[in-house]
């Protein structure tokens, strides 16, 4: 695994006589430059009426010769927030690439200290690798070390090297899974990388594989993944990640919907709405991209519990179809709305074993991870989507992570749970107990995001755990499907890698 390493250092003179070979400088170059570099900018600027407008590399007395003027603009508006700097972090990476520059040294300057920038210099570090990355599929066929050319980044701050990279370790896992192109990922080595990625780690991989045992444990993912059965690279595994915490006082546990690709199944995707549907597994990949950090973090006091549903929703004569009645593992009936709702069935499953560990375990918060509605994306753009149960509401599991998502440069929007939500889904007849999905597409129905959150709670049992019962259960639905890539762009945009730095501000960094 190569994403640049970092190294902290103090101040900008204990950098002297390193091997940098630019200077980053980042701010908003409408306040004072720093006094080692202005006379710079000011030469710079005499020349070229862009400096501080747009990020730009010009000549100066720096380490390489090479100073990289990286404007965030304002950050004092009432809209402002930290991907201001993640953004300026990542134009200025580019160039640097472009450039030839292996060793730049970051300098963030001039930014409010408002609790919104509290973690400026690391999400500038974390913009920087995102800018940088390259896809798994063009590492494997050019070369690490050819096309990932920037190897260390310098930084500036009051910063912890650990904390840093753990966190982008967790985000480059989750990128690569999430990314990669149906083959390479198809299930059994989608497993494979997970057990790479955790070798030699407190975590523990478990991959369940069997048919049968499938097909008994995981009654609903097993309809989602029938059709992939015949052919035996694509055929399914759940993948459990279990780190157990030397003085465990909490526990988070995960089910990651990884849809490694999506035809919609029976109920085929049309009028060219397939291409990029081999993203539709970004919850399980960054699920896995948090343990990841988990792992390296080492946590005193939180053990974490991850599933991933590892199906491929293949279209062919065994398909499912809507109208089938299907058991889950929670003994509720579930009759199938749309094939092409699939990622909440898997998910209802994997939820479900969850809940009947969750009494073994200190202090359980529970939530499902997906790239699951075209509704979440036109309803919050670019944010993660939390919707909470009445525990987690009680517990602000989804308070706390907002904030998270704010600070560390991972935001998210919270949406709530409500009546009509589970009348949505009610059963039409005694024949079954619930719906899977109606038959427009998510993007076009009300409260399209929202309402699947309540299926899942009853598909998986969850719905007996709320605050009026014996033993309530914070659960977070966790929408990423207009988080989950670049500009909302399946096909092409690249992977973000949320909502693993929201959940790693939130739990692992003090
Ligand atoms: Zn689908």
């Amino acid at each position: 695994m190569a994403f640049p390493t970092v190294q902290v250092f103090e101040s900008y003179a204990d950098t002297a006589g390193r091997e940098f070979d630019a200077v980053i400088l980042l701010g908003d170059f409408a306040q004072t430059v720093p006094d080692d570099f202005s006379e710079y900018v000011a030469q710079a600027l005499q020349f070229d009426a862009r400096v501080g407008k747009q990020a730009l590399l010009v000549p100066a007395d720096v380490a390489g010769g090479r100073l990289i003027t990286a404007p965030t603009g304002p950050l004092t508006r009432d809209y402002d927030d930290v991907r201001n700097i993640s953004d300026a972090a990542g134009a200025a990476a580019r160039i640097a690439q472009q450039a030839g520059v292996t060793k730049p040294l970051l300098i963030v300057f001039g930014v409010p200290s408002e609790a919104r920038y509290g973690q400026a210099e690391a999400v500038a570090y974390w913009g920087l690798c995102q800018a940088l990355y390259e896809p798994l599929e063009a590492r494997e066929h050019l070369g690490e070390e050819t096309i990932e050319t920037v190897t260390a980044v310098g930084v500036v701050g009051a910063l912890d090297e650990t904390w840093l990279q753990a966190v982008e370790a967790g985000k480059r896992v989750a990128r690569d899974l999430a990314g990669t192109e149906p083959e390479r990922m198809a299930p059994p080595r989608f497993a494979e990388y997970c057990q790479q990625a955790f070798a030699h780690s407190p975590v523990r991989v478990t991959v369940i594989d069997d048919v049968q045992q499938l097909q008994h444990e995981y009654p609903l993912l097993m309809a989602v993944a029938r059709a992939s059965l015949g052919v035996e690279r694509h055929q399914p595994c759940v993948v459990r990640l279990e780190y157990k915490a030397p003085a465990a006082e909490q526990t988070l546990m995960f089910a990651g919907k990884g849809i490694v690709y999506d035809t919609g199944g029976a109920d085929v995707k049309t009028g060219g709405h397939m291409a990029g549907m081999s993203r539709d597994k970004g919850g399980a990949a960054g699920v896995a991209g948090f343990v990841k950090t988990v792992a390296e973090m080492r946590p005193e006091t939180l053990n974490v519990v991850a599933e991933l549903g590892v199906v491929r929703n293949s279209i062919g004569a065994d398909a499912f179809v809507a109208d089938e009645i299907i058991t889950a593992h929670s003994g509720v009936r579930v009759r199938i709305g749309n094939t092409d709702a699939e990622g909440r069935l898997v998910l209802a499953d994997l939820l479900s074993h969850l809940r009947e560990e969750a009494p073994d375990y200190p202090r359980p918060q529970i939530f499902s991870v997906a790239t699951l509605t075209g509704h979440a994306a036109l309803a919050k753009g670019p944010y993660t989507a939390l919707i909470p149960n009445g525990p987690a509401r009680v517990n602000e599991v989804t308070e706390k992570l907002w904030e998270a998502g704010e600070v560390y440069g991972d935001p998210t929007e919270i949406s709530w749970s409500r009546r009509e939500d589970y009348d949505f889904v009610r059963p039409r007849t005694k024949a079954d107990d619930t719906l899977s999905s109606n038959n427009g597409p998510s993007a076009t129905t009300k409260r399209g995001h929202q309402f699947p959150m309540a299926f899942l709670a009853i598909a998986s049992g969850l719905d007996k755990h709320g605050t009026d019962s014996q033993q309530p259960l914070p659960y977070v639905h966790v929408d990423i499907a207009g988080s989950g890539v670049e500009g909302g762009d399946w096909q092409h945009g690249k992977p973000t890698a949320a909502p693993v730095t929201c959940f790693a501000g939130c739990y692992l960094h003090q």
